[in-house]
């Protein structure tokens, strides 16, 4: 993409009431745009970073046989009565169609997705299945001043499984947690991302939370160190020691809930009577799982993870560009190793705008692309380019015609 077409630009000036360090440096980057508290835009660096962010999840969930779908925003108000939650989920967004009927935003989908699975549910043999989709839900947050960590509008990938009993779906739950564990990895986020046990637990004792270790945090943990796992502040009281390995001395941490994953039981079967007949022809209650994580909410995670006073440092594989080109006065050559880069690949932000030196070393920080690669009079006496990691401070000389051997 060269940065001269690009229709964003980083900004200066940033809105009165924005706080969040992640959407103040977003929006100052050009990543994304506010429209309300709790409410953003995508531009075009922020589009492609929750695409890739999404494109991992999309891969764990496919491995795991998650079939992907996408449901409706628009929910009914009588799907809500017949769980109760028209009247009990206080950040519901209610409306009225043309038709007088009462609708409510997308919050959660298991009102839609559990109707929608008994259609397809008659004998055991239609048993185990799971799908999830990756959709804009809607909560009217009271308090939506952490910018991408709490919208009032935001991404989440939810999956919803469905099971003969609780063994099947006991078995299930354990991939679904190594896949999500196998996501926050690939994030660069397994480190900090603590398995959590977590109050909410609606068939089991527990829920559990995929927990990312940053000051930026809304919630508290306690961290097992031995075991890689933490408990919730709201069930330390009743659970006050390391539940795989006894031990007593937690850490406390402030941290973000990436994840959050449930075993519902019967919970919802049983309001839409999900039953299928078993190899003896008795009727059974289908038995169900879900499991959310917020795209958008791990996007403002990263960039509370990955800075310094300059700006974004994005992890390689959900960068915008993996290459930011910049060109000082020197388009011509500039414009030819952009071709070759292209040419081979590789994802390319190429200034070529008409600004000062300075203006782009600063833009370039502030956007954050993994490698700062520069083509200017002095680089090209050398038949160079110089490349600078933007977690380095450390430039080297890199002979152009070596060029597409150095990321081999
Ligand atoms: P929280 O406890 O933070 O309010 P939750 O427990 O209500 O979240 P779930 O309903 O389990 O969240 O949603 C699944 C995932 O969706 C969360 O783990 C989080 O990553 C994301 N998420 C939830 N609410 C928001 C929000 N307001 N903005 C951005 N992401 C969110
Ligand atoms: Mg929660």
């Amino acid at each position: 993409m060269r940065q001269s077409q690009l229709f964003t630009r980083t900004v200066k000036e940033l809105p009165k009431d924005e706080t969040s360090y992640n959407a103040q440096t977003l929006i100052r980057a050009g990543f994304i745009d506010k429209v309300a508290a709790g409410v953003y835009s995508y531009l075009p660096l922020g589009k492609r970073v929750l695409d890739k962010i999404c494109r991992v999840i999309r891969e764990e969930m496919d491995v795991i046989g998650g079939q992907e779908i996408l449901m409706t925003s628009l929910i009914p108000k009588e799907y809500l009565e017949a769980t109760d939650r028209w009247e009990n989920f206080d950040v519901l967004f209610r409306l009225k169609g043309g038709d007088n009927k009462e609708y409510a935003l997308g919050a959660t989908h298991e009102e839609i997705v559990t109707p929608l699975a008994k259609k397809f549910i008659l004998s055991y043999k239609d048993l185990p299945f799971s799908v999830y989709q990756i959709q804009t839900k809607f909560r009217n947050e009271k308090r939506a001043k952490a910018g991408l960590m709490r919208g009032r509008e935001f991404l989440m990938k939810d999956m919803y499984s469905f099971h003969t009993d609780q063994a099947d779906l006991d078995a299930y739950y354990d991939r679904a947690v190594g896949a999500y564990n196998k996501i926050f990895q690939r994030l660069g986020l397994g480190e900090i991302t603590y398995f959590t046990y977590a109050a909410g637990g609606t068939f089991s004792k527990y829920s559990h939370e995929f927990q990312t270790i940053s000051d930026a945090g809304e919630d508290l943990i306690y961290v097992c160190n031995h075991c890689h796992i933490a408990i919730n502040k709201e069930i330390i009281a009743e659970q006050s020691a390391c539940p795989q390995c006894g031990n007593k001395e937690l850490a406390e941490k402030k941290a973000i809930e990436v994840g959050n994953i449930f075993k519902l039981g019967t919970k919802f079967s049983g309001s839409f009577n999900v039953v299928y007949k078993d190899d003896e022809g008795h009727d059974n209650q289908a038995v169900m799982g879900c499991y959310g994580i917020g795209p958008s909410r791990v996007m403002g995670t990263i960039v509370e993870t990955f800075h310094d006073d300059k700006g974004l440092i994005w992890p390689e594989n959900i960068a915008p560009y993996k290459i930011h080109l910049l060109s000082l006065g020197e388009n011509e050559a500039a414009a030819s190793v952009y071709a070759d880069l292209i040419a081979a690949g590789f994802e390319v932000l190429f200034d070529d705008r008409e600004i000062s030196a300075g203006e782009k070393f600063a833009d370039a920080d502030l956007i954050g692309c993994p490698y700062r690669v520069l083509v200017s009079k002095k680089t090209l006496v050398a038949a160079s380019v110089e490349i600078k990691r933007r977690s380095d401070d450390t430039s080297s000389l890199v002979a152009i015609k070596d060029l597409m051997a150095y990321w081999k």
